[in-house]
């Protein structure tokens, strides 16, 4: 099925999908806009499973992760992945995605807002994730100037953020560039720089305020996410399908690496 158009084709097209067995829609007031926020949590078929959060369409002119979000839905992808629980947020940003705008109605970029309750769209998600502690989390992003992917990694295993880069782009092109938004990257992987640790560059962004939301679950314990950013001047059909990829790899690896720690 195509991308949807506007939120509200969203919201009932998730709705539809929620009625699955073992998922189930949380819908919640975003103060001040008369829209929900959306949330389908998906059952794990095994004990002890992974806690995985998918999150989508901060940005509303970055449509691949909210159509992938909706496809994981729609065409049940979770089944592949039973010892897995997911949380889906398949939009965070309802008017920007109405309008195909990065911002809010309000030409607030909701993604500098995650560190405080002012805005109604993260005073919301905030609130909606205040009892989970996700094993890893996926923020869906787009760069609607760049032809080729690129990812910000800092997932619990290292290893994996090249074998994720891999598998996107058997399915469309990742960036050859060594630098994007005057930041390092290689092979795709944005870097932090030299002599710092992960954990210390954390710090010093998050010191500077204006969270995006990966600082907001970072302050709160959950150390294991990416960021993937599809390049905006390619077809949608392969930004989607890369998203995928990058999401199904990371499952992989997961499962992978708790099987061989149980
Ligand atoms: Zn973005």
């Amino acid at each position: 099925m195509p991308a949807p158009a506007d939120y509200a084709e969203l919201v009932a097209r998730v709705a539809a999908a929620s009625t699955a067995e073992g998922l189930t829609l949380t819908r919640r007031p975003i103060d001040e806009l008369g829209l929900d926020l959306l949330r389908v949590d998906v059952a794990a078929q095994t004990a002890d499973a992974a806690r995985v959060g998918l999150f989508a369409g901060v940005h509303g002119d970055e449509p691949a992760g909210v159509a992938a979000a909706l496809e994981f839905l729609e065409e049940r992808r979770w089944t592949r992945h039973p010892s897995v629980a997911f949380s889906v947020f398949p939009c965070l940003n309802p008017t920007g995605f109405t309008l195909g705008t990065r911002e809010n109605a309000d030409g607030v970029d909701i993604n500098r807002q995650y560190d405080r309750d002012d805005t109604p769209e993260t005073r919301t998600l905030r609130a909606m994730v205040k009892h989970d502690a996700f094993d890893a989390f996926i923020d869906a992003h787009e760069d609607p100037d760049e032809d080729g992917f690129y990812v910000y990694a800092f997932l619990e295993d290292p290893a994996w953020h090249p074998s994720i880069v891999q598998a996107v782009a058997e399915r469309g092109p990742v960036t050859g560039k060594a630098e994007v938004d005057e930041t390092p990257v290689e092979a795709g992987l944005i870097s932090v720089g030299e002599g710092r640790t992960q954990a210390e560059a954390f710090q010093e962004y998050m010191q500077g305020g204006d969270w995006p939301l990966p600082f907001y679950l970072y302050s709160r314990g959950m150390r294991s996410g990416m960021t993937t950013e599809t390049p905006g001047q390619i077809d949608l059909a392969t930004r989607v399908a890369m998203q995928h990829a990058a999401r199904a790899r990371l499952l992989e690896l997961l499962a992978a690496a708790r099987r061989k720690g149980a």
